[in-house]
């Protein structure tokens, strides 16, 4: 499709924050949607961003420095297209204001993930799923709606199993995590706990990750989402790596297949068309390795612009069938960069306006 002129304005809501300040890295120079406004917590509002923000990679665009940190309410911020990246303390409730309001909200909080009319989606993986904002403004009276991604490492497990579970039926699936750092924000897990350090406890990720990737690779009914009839077991740890969520699988399915039998379907997998030339869309948005010490977080994260999930190491498993190992960027595929992606899908399909 041709870029929306003019581009579309957006906001961040918890712009200050780790995933927040990926939005505004992210949004920077973004053909269709121009970055118009943040918002944080009452520290931040009425401050200007760069006086707040204490930002962790690279520098500021210059464009933002000076915006003024608005509050986290409708009223002071106008922007149809709302990207929140808050604490799930607060998201809740700001977050139903702006769908009320007649805006999109795009949200990475867990707050919404798992109600029956709310989109869970990776767009190459469920992009059908978007359906259900029709559903859910039915049902809530909204003008506007929410659309939500995954927990970060439901996101790099439930891409690598999607094409795997197309093909043969995933029946049971174990999953355990190697998790960075930058997923616990921003300052986020203190250096003396984790350097040298693996901690085997994330409070709440491994029912999310169990829960998640069940309704991500599920189908849409007209009541919600039929969860795919698998089984997930999930261990969550966190490792002294500062991007990139490693997570390791072991899978039974329905249909058993070789290992050569999977190869060729990740060889063959490109995701949903309708994802196809979207700005945030990686041109591979599942690499496969054959190597054998592949993928790995310092060489591989940055596939893709932060984009593609890198998956290797494909064997037989004694126990299941088959196993393997997904890694890819928490913050930007598994947060900022999978909501924009969500809101180009959103654009593309019609639903921006749409109300
Ligand atoms: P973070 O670094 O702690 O940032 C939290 C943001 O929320 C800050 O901008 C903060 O603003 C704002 N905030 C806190 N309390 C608020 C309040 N009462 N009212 C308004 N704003 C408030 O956290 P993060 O890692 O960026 O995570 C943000 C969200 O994304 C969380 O829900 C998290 O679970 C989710 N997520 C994170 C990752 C990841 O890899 N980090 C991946 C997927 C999803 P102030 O600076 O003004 O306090």
């Amino acid at each position: 499709m041709t870029d929306p002129r003019p581009p579309i304005k957006v906001a961040v809501l918890g712009a200050t924050g780790a995933v927040g300040q990926t939005f505004v890295r992210l949004l920077k120079g973004h053909p269709w949607f121009e970055l118009a406004e943040v918002a944080a917590s009452e520290r931040s509002t009425g401050k200007r961003y760069d006086e707040v923000t204490r930002w962790i990679e690279g520098d500021m665009p210059r464009a933002v420095t000076g915006f003024m940190v608005r509050a986290c309410d409708p009223a002071s911020v106008t922007a149809p297209i709302v990207f929140s990246a808050l604490d799930s303390s607060i998201a809740g409730d700001v977050e139903a204001a702006f769908a009320a309001a007649g805006r999109l909200v795009l949200s990475n909080a867990k707050n919404y993930r798992m109600e029956p009319d709310v989109p869970l989606v990776i767009p190459e993986v469920n992009a059908g799923h978007l359906a259900l904002l029709d559903l859910q403004r039915a049902r809530r009276g909204w003008t506007g709606g929410i659309v939500t991604n995954a927990n970060c490492a439901a996101t790099m497990a439930a891409m690598a199993l999607a094409p795997l579970h197309a093909a043969f039926g995933a029946r049971r699936v174990f999953v355990a995590t190697m998790q960075a750092v930058s997923g616990a924000g921003y300052p986020g897990v203190p250096s003396l706990d984790i350097l040298g350090n693996v901690i085997p406890y994330i409070g709440e990720e491994e029912p999310k990750i169990e829960r998640e990737m069940q309704k991500m690779l599920g189908v849409v009914a007209a009541d919600g989402v039929r969860a795919a009839p698998f089984m997930v077991s999930a261990h969550a740890n966190r490792v002294a790596v500062e991007h990139g969520h490693t997570v390791c699988l072991s899978v039974e399915f329905e249909r058993e297949p070789t290992v050569d039998d999977a190869a060729r379907v990740y060889r063959e997998w490109k995701g949903a068309s309708a994802v196809c030339g979207l700005p945030s869309a990686p041109e591979v948005p599942l690499h496969f390795f054959e190597h054998n010490d592949r993928p790995q977080p310092r060489r591989d994260v940055m596939r893709g612009r932060g984009m593609t999930v890198s998956v290797g190491r494909l064997r037989r498993d004694p126990l299941f069938h088959l196993k393997f190992v997904a890694m890819g960027h928490n913050t930007i595929r598994g947060a900022a960069g999978g909501s924009i992606l969500n809101a180009e899908l959103l654009v593309k399909t019609g639903r921006v306006g749409a109300t």
